[in-house]
């Protein structure tokens, strides 16, 4: 039997709880570089990147992402396939095309100038509650509180209960320090991440661990929604000059206008010259590469190698390439 907590969370304990995080914070961040400074537009670009993406897979694309458009001008002034392009691999392309129109409203509605309220940041396309809080607590201060996912659960452990959405921002709104409300929305962030993980919480290496209920022993409801599994088939045409890849339609729900291997829907008697894994939200593809002539579909065009960087391909796509040696 564990011992009695000594000192949960009460309104006269959290001012030490506060101080103990951001103690633990200063000390033991992790170095990413878009905690360099605190310039909103860099804010709002890893913000958005890192919804549904781990900051590992988010670095490099940051940071290239970054040197094609330094600034909220130059990504307002490109044109909609650069910036799919520089996405191109990250995945959740919707994300992509409304970062491109929210860096227009800025341009345009704001003269260049990030809001600096959560209110009115969230007015801006792709910036929901959380991403508006984050980015008017990290860079402008603003004493409002974030939930993600490392946040509810650092929050339900806390407690030692599951908890409703709104019961979760009302707890996280009352822990926050409005001293300091954009490094502790980081180093809630951070020690959901880094310690309270969602498996296996290293609650001897926790900052917070006298003010924890739970201390790593509740079961917290999973949200998991079951993987389909699902077949697709795709042609690979190549020749010396070129590939040959067709544009998805513009009305596309998913991922409008990005260019792919033409995909076969009657693969029937040609050779597969490699099979894949590949998963798309909830569903997980087996994918097999075919070979041949014979395959090429309405509307395709070859494009040259040199081209490949600059026209947005679609995640599938770069990774068939990658696994056909191109
Ligand atoms: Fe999470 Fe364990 Fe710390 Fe509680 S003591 S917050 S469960 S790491």
């Amino acid at each position: 039997m564990r011992p009695a907590a000594k000192k949960l969370l009460t309104p006269a304990t959290i001012p030490h709880f506060r101080e103990r995080l951001l103690g633990w914070f200063d000390k033991n961040k992790r170095d990413l570089p878009w905690r360099k400074n605190r310039d909103p537009y860099r804010v709002w670009l890893s913000e958005i990147m890192l919804q549904q993406t781990r900051v590992a897979a988010v670095i490099e694309y940051y940071q290239r992402f970054l040197k094609k458009f330094p600034s909220i001008e130059r990504l307002a002034a490109a044109r909609e396939a650069s910036v799919l392009a520089a996405w191109s691999g990250l995945g959740y392309y919707r994300r992509a095309r409304m970062l491109h129109a929210a860096a227009k409203q800025v341009v345009k509605e704001h003269k260049s100038q990030f809001p600096s309220t959560a209110e009115e940041l969230r007015q801006l396309s792709g910036v929901g509650r959380y991403t508006s809080a984050a980015i008017a607590s990290i860079a402008f201060d603003q004493p409002v509180a974030v939930v993600d996912g490392n946040v509810e659960r650092v929050i339900q452990r806390l407690l030692g209960k599951n908890l409703a959405d709104e019961t979760i921002w009302q707890k996280a709104t009352n822990l926050l320090s409005t001293k300091r409300p954009g490094d502790f929305n980081q180093a809630m962030m951070e020690l959901g991440a880094t310690v309270c993980t969602p498996r296996q919480p290293s609650c001897l290496l926790c900052p917070v661990e006298q003010f924890c209920v739970a201390r790593g022993e509740i079961k917290l409801e999973e949200k998991k929604v079951p993987q389909r599994k699902q077949e697709a088939f795709y042609a690979l045409n190549r020749r010396r000059d070129g590939i040959l890849l067709k544009q998805r339609p513009h009305t596309a729900s998913l991922m409008p206008g990005m260019w792919e291997l033409p995909e076969v829907t009657n693969p029937n008697g040609t050779k597969v010259l490699f099979t894949l894994k590949h998963s798309i939200t909830v569903t997980d593809y087996t994918v097999r590469v075919l070979e041949g002539a014979g395959l090429q579909n309405a509307g395709a065009k070859w494009i040259a190698p040199s081209k490949l960087d600059r026209i947005p391909l679609t995640g599938l796509t770069r990774k068939i390439l990658k696994a056909a040696g191109w």
